[in-house]
């Protein structure tokens, strides 16, 4: 009983956390947002908002051009922006080398269908065209980095969804910082801050398929596949309780809270995939359905 109302409290805090957004991004916002940050007119997050920082930031960019300063984003404006902004998405194939408004767009939405690529920039490099090419996997498309008609068109289709409810894999969960657009770049899961040496619980039953450091930040990561191409990630774990190959049910502990890899403080950061497509897991965790 006394455990079930310590349990209770701070999953209420986890559903008071979570706000309805304001509006549904927009990659082509968040191209015109990369095009305002290389000019030096904007600094907040590439996000895909129509805000009051982006307004600021056009009207910015309109007085220095001499043209109509009313905050719209009109035909004088955009060439403003200068070759940065000549190639609307769609316009031309996209491959290695391009670069401007529709490779920025592009990539903003890989980002938002599960493959982030580093720092939103605009410039078609390596890291966009892995990403491209784990999509026209993903998608069932031929694998040839270049995004024409066919990849965009795949691209409209709404981002995967969880097939399988999770559990919350911290018993009190605070939630940190959320999935979707970070500063100029994308995280692709939710961080759960909690005291050092805080047990990790398997978010749902499956088999461990990674237990152990791995590079590019992750630290010391437990990874379990449940079937249907669902995959939850433990990151930044002090310690391992798990062996690759073995059978976790749900509630078993895979490891504890850490700060290894890159980690400014102990959390955890929790990730769930679909087929490798990066999705929000607060979409299959109990409560998110409350707040829509
Ligand atoms: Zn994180």
């Amino acid at each position: 009983m006394r455990a079930r109302a310590l349990l209770a409290l701070p999953l209420i805090l986890v559903a008071a956390a979570i706000t309805p957004r304001a509006s549904a991004a927009d990659a082509g916002v968040a191209a015109l947002q990369v095009g305002l940050h290389s000019h030096g007119l904007y600094r907040g997050p590439i996000d895909g908002i129509s805000g009051r920082a982006t307004a600021k930031a056009i009207r910015r960019l309109q007085k220095r051009a001499h043209i109509t300063v009313d905050g719209v984003v009109g035909p004088k404006t955009r060439k403003a922006l200068g070759r940065f902004a000549r190639h609307r998405l769609g316009s031309r194939k996209l491959r290695l080398g391009k670069g401007g408004w529709d490779v920025a767009a592009l990539q903003f939405e890989l980002a938002e269908h599960g493959f982030p690529s580093g720092s939103f920039d605009g410039i078609f490099g390596p890291h966009i065209n892995r990403a491209l090419r784990r999509f026209q996997k993903w998608a069932g498309l031929t694998v040839d980095g270049v995004a024409g008609p066919t990849t965009l068109g795949a691209l409209t289709v709404p981002p995967p969804t969880i097939p399988l409810p999770l559990a919350w894999p911290l018993t009190a969960t605070v939630l940190g910082a959320r999935f979707g657009p970070r500063g100029a770049g994308w995280h692709s899961g939710i961080d759960l801050p909690a005291p050092m040496g805080t047990p990790v619980y398997s978010a749902r039953s499956g088999q461990v398929v990674w237990a152990g450091w791995r590079e590019g930040g992750w630290g010391f990561l437990v990874v379990v596949a449940h079937g249907h191409g669902e995959r939850s990630m433990y990151a930044h774990l002090s310690r391992i309780d798990v062996r690759v190959g073995v059978w976790v049910g749900q509630g078993v502990r895979v490891g504890l809270i850490g700060a290894s890899g890159h980690a400014t403080g102990p959390h955890l950061h929790f990730e769930v995939r679909i087929r490798g497509a990066s999705v929000d897991p607060l979409r299959a965790l109990p409560f998110a359905k409350l707040t829509g």
